[in-house]
């Protein structure tokens, strides 16, 4: 039986794409072997990527002015390959608002001036820095800052105002809402929330932005080696790739971002207004901040926490304790989490709540 599987990540996937892989396991395309038996030299494969690249740049609107690659080593290695690739005159300031942009700073500070722009730790990440009031220093290389935070269940709403380079880190949201690319001069993403099972992540990063990574910067990790050699530069994550055009697929018949956004924001708003109008559970994240991603809450006891993500999991709705650094639960809703598991998981809730109130 399936579960409705609430993971932050590796996460659920589209029904539909995890059968067609099924059904093409065998024998992908009519050449008789399976997609992770062919040589990704092959024209088969090389057709995956293209198409893969070429349905990313439509669903975001990517301009032509960017390159899509795919990369490995998850997002944590580009916490590194940014500052390899794009400091040239040396400093980068970062905000920090989750574990995740706090390790991405603590990596860039081994490769140049790297200050702390904002930070958002004193309340346990529980809020988003106010753009308006955030100032950067003159002369820098790059803003970094993480879209949505995984472990913590907040979004930025607004973009850090500056004419700066903007870099994200979008692992945990993108594909889930409308945003313009043109704002960002690189935006990397970890595939395993929206995309496809772990093993590749996307970097799209502005064409002018490659061309001068720092002299130690390993041959792996340069943009410019995978720009030139169309993510083809060593053996790629094969399955994932071929994984990731199927879910891009999937995502353009249903009517693109447009339409997963609307999805996306209506289940978040019915977890969060149930959590709201309940005495039982809570969420501690300033609400205008509120993730539509990850949705962390508690109960009113570590026991009752416990007891909860035990039952729940009885009940087909698993992966739903939080990170140890907040504790209490977590519901991922990511974009193949259907609006019926979503329905199921508050009907559990109020269940929970009348025997435990
Ligand atoms: N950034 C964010 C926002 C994440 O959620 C994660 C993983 N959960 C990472 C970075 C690290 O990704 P990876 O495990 O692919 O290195």
């Amino acid at each position: 039986m399936r579960v409705y599987n609430f993971s932050a990540g590796p996460s659920m996937l589209p029904l539909e794409v995890l059968k067609q892989a099924q059904e093409e396991l065998l024998d992908f395309n009519g050449t008789g072997m399976s997609i992770t038996e062919i040589s990704h030299r092959a024209k088969p494969f090389e057709a995956v990527v293209n198409e893969a690249v070429s349905l990313l740049k439509e669903l975001l609107n990517i301009p032509d002015n960017y390159y899509v690659l795919f990369v490995q080593g998850g997002a944590s290695t580009q916490f590194e390959a940014v500052p390899l690739n794009l400091l040239v005159k040396g400093k980068a300031d970062y905000i920090v608002t989750g574990n995740f942009s706090k390790k991405a700073y603590k990596e860039a500070k081994k490769y140049g001036d790297i200050a702390l722009a904002a930070s958002s730790e004193d309340k346990n990440f529980t809020y988003i820095p106010d753009m308006k009031s955030l100032k950067f220093r003159d002369d820098i290389d790059y803003v970094h800052f993480t879209s949505n935070n995984t472990i913590f269940g907040t979004k930025f709403t607004e973009f850090p105002h500056t004419d700066a380079t903007l870099v994200c880190d979008m692992s945990s949201n993108i594909l889930s809402e409308e945003f313009d690319v043109n704002k960002f001069g690189l935006i990397y993403a970890g595939a395993q929330k929206n995309l496809a099972p772990a093993g590749v992540t996307i970097v799209i990063v502005r064409k002018d932005l490659i061309e001068n990574p720092m002299s130690i910067c390993p041959t792996m990790l340069k943009y410019k080696t995978q720009a030139t050699e169309n993510s083809l530069y060593n053996t790629p994550p094969c399955f994932s790739i071929y994984m990731a055009l199927l879910v891009l697929r999937n995502l353009k018949k249903m009517g693109g971002i447009k339409e997963i956004q609307k999805i996306n924001e209506y289940k978040a708003g019915l977890l969060y207004d149930y959590i709201d109008n309940s005495s039982f559970y809570t969420n501690n994240v300033v609400k205008a901040d509120r993730s539509i991603m990850n949705v962390p809450f508690v109960t009113p006891s570590e026991e009752l926490n416990d007891k909860f993500v035990k039952q729940a999991a009885a009940s087909g709705f698993v992966s739903l304790k939080g990170h140890r650094l907040v504790g209490g639960m977590r519901a991922s809703i990511y974009n193949a989490m259907p609006v019926e598991g979503v329905k199921a998981l508050i009907e559990f809730m109020k269940k929970f709540e009348k025997e435990n109130a």
